[in-house]
């Protein structure tokens, strides 16, 4: 099946793309009348861009339900009917894009990868040059002059605070501490809760802020997060979001709203291993996942985190299936302002074993290689891990660290950042228990540049 053959507004619903629907698809007539629709926007440039915009986002919701199909039980000719539906919404959004998106296929090509990031990441590279070409590397790129001291420099580092807004999760993520059958205190904040916590955080510092939410579609809608981002952007603040994949009209509203960041993290890349630590609820759609980032930066999203969670799956493929995506998104969106990061599972819930535990050691290696394979990709460390390790990995090819976290809903005291040892409601345990201030007087001792938001 032929399902590319022309481009608007000639050949769109050709007579083999008809007929494999007619011959494979239970809901044939609602979808062919769905295209017909299509083209008739298509072809017609007086249809008003809303009934455009709505036929794309169902031929979207029919995409991801195929994509679903697929990875569950693939059948002959539904791969080619997945990018033809790329195509068509890519068409109706007036996205220029010559071929569907490739994302699931440029992972498992190694022609893009090179020896010296391999060598780096498979231990072939030995610790002492990786950790010194990597620092060199984030020196050269990520330094900024010191005005009252000619040839002086800083190493830049973005300090930023998670700001959970909800804890309520209709997903069975075995490793997480919010996942639903979880017995905890679940916390759902109403605006001007978070803008309590928003407020606490600026004072502190943090001008730029990540809003974090379990995912519970009752309570964490499009338009919740939209009122929070405007609210958070009329107080002059930088906002990312970290909340479930979301199709392109949500990500297009929340950009619309004021978020120019997004961070979502694979969790691994082998797609079996996905399959079993995602037993249940929508996050189960890996391909789903996959492709977020990538629609998020189509609807004007600028910065864009990818990550893997160390400890499910083997940490050398998973590390280097992630930087493939991220030179894939960077070659797609060449402007993009990348971050990779390697959270590691230390914690988890009774019944889940860390499968893959990964060291320091090699937890450095992961963070210098990716240096090496992107040398200007920003590079994330959260306050999962010791601050020792935390002040070690700064100093090699850090760029970007949270700090004084919390990660519980309505987490932040009025009197500081700094949180409880163990908050038994809180996502994942915090182990760099510093204050924001402590961090912040450490990295200016250490003669680091501190910014606060990126613009
Ligand atoms: S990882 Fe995210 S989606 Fe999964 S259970 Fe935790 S909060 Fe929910």
């Amino acid at each position: 099946m032929n399902c590319f053959s022309g481009s608007p507004p000639s050949g769109l619903l050709n007579s083999e793309l008809l007929q494999y629907l007619r011959g494979n698809d239970d809901h044939a007539e609602h979808h062919i009348t769905l295209l017909q629709q299509a083209e008739t926007c298509l072809k017609n440039p007086s249809v008003d861009a809303a009934d455009r915009m709505d036929v794309a986002g169902r031929i979207e919701r029919w995409r991801y339900q195929t994509l679903n199909e697929w990875r569950d039980e693939p059948v002959p000719g539904q791969e080619q009917l997945i990018d033809s539906l790329d195509r068509w919404t890519c068409w109706l959004r007036q996205i220029d894009r010559e071929t569907p998106r490739s994302l699931r296929h440029h992972l498992t090509s190694a022609s893009s990868d090179d020896d010296t990031w391999q060598a780096a990441i498979d231990g072939r590279m030995a610790m002492p040059e990786l950790c010194e070409a990597a620092q060199q590397k984030t020196h050269r790129l990520f330094s900024v002059s010191v005005s009252d001291q000619p040839n002086a420099t800083k190493r830049r580092m973005l300090l930023y605070a998670p700001l959970y807004v909800s804890s309520h999760c209709v997903n069975h993520c075995v490793y997480c501490g919010f996942k639903y059958d979880m017995d905890i205190q679940r916390t759902h904040l109403d605006i001007d809760d978070v803008m309590v916590q928003a407020d606490i955080l600026l004072d502190n510092g943090f001008q730029h802020q990540l809003l974090v939410a379990g995912d519970f579609p009752r309570l964490t809608t499009t338009s919740y997060f939209c009122d929070l981002i405007q609210c958070m952007r009329d107080r002059g603040l930088e906002i990312s979001i970290e909340i479930a994949s979301q199709s392109s009209d949500s990500y297009q509203a929340m950009a619309d709203a004021g978020a120019t960041g997004l961070t979502l993290y694979q969790e691994t890349y082998d797609p079996e291993v996905y399959r079993l630590v995602h037993p249940r609820g929508p996050k189960q759609s890996y391909d789903w996942r996959l492709e977020a980032p990538e629609r998020a930066a189509e609807t004007g999203f600028s910065r864009i985190g990818i990550g893997v969670l160390l400890g499910l799956a083997d940490p050398v493929s998973d590390v280097q299936m992630m930087i493939r995506h991220a030179k894939y998104l960077k070659h797609q969106f060449p402007h993009l302002r990348l971050a990779l990061s390697l959270p590691r599972l230390h914690q988890t819930p009774d019944g889940y074993q860390v499968k893959h535990p990964i060291d320091d050691e090699q937890l450095i290696r992961f963070y210098a290689a990716c240096r090496l394979a992107i040398p200007d990709v920003e590079l994330v460390l959260s306050t999962r891990e010791p601050a020792a390790l935390r002040d070690r990995l700064a100093k090699i090819c850090i760029t970007q660290m949270s700090a004084g976290s919390s990660t519980t809903p309505g987490g932040y005291q009025s009197d500081g950042c700094k949180q409880d040892d163990a908050d038994p409601d809180g996502q994942f345990p915090v182990t760099d228990q510093r204050s924001v201030h402590q961090v912040r007087d450490w990295l200016c001792k250490e003669n680091f540049d501190v910014r606060w938001r990126f613009a």
